[in-house]
């Protein structure tokens, strides 16, 4: 395996478990450095979270341009894949405590299908 590969996980982390596998989700892309799937309570026609494979608690806690490159470019991917480059999307990475942030492993929310409002609240 490539030492770009970063292999850490949390066993009590909720999408540590969804990358091993041990908690279901619908997955709808993966790479060697990340994996997206589905929100399980989506704001918008298209919600997918993409996250690293490895446990990273938030984007705060990650350094590695190389692997936020994989998780911004999977999601690119991901937004052709799903119909919604066309008409437009948004990423949004929640972090820490005032961005909102729920679970304490690195996503980024890939949101489309609907214009989205703005400014968040
Ligand atoms: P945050 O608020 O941390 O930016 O986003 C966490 C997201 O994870 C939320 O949109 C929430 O709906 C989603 N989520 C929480 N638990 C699960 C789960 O068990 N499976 C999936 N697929 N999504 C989850
Ligand atoms: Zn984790």
């Amino acid at each position: 395996m490539s030492d770009l590969i970063p292999t850490a996980t949390d066993p009590g982390c909720l999408f540590c478990r969804i990358v091993a596998g041990t908690i279901p989700a619908t997955i709808v892309a993966s790479t060697p450095e990340a994996i997206a799937f589905r929100d399980i309570a989506p704001q918008a026609p298209v919600h997918v979270l993409v996250v690293p494979r490895a446990h990273l608690s938030s984007l705060d806690a990650a350094e590695d341009p190389v692997l936020l490159g994989a998780v911004v470019a999977l999601a690119r991917r991901v937004a052709r894949e799903q119909g919604v480059a066309e008409g437009g999307y948004r990423c949004v990475i929640n972090t820490g405590d005032d961005g909102g942030q729920t679970v304490g492993h690195l996503h980024l929310h890939l949101l489309g299908g609907r214009a989205l409002g703005w400014p968040p609240g």
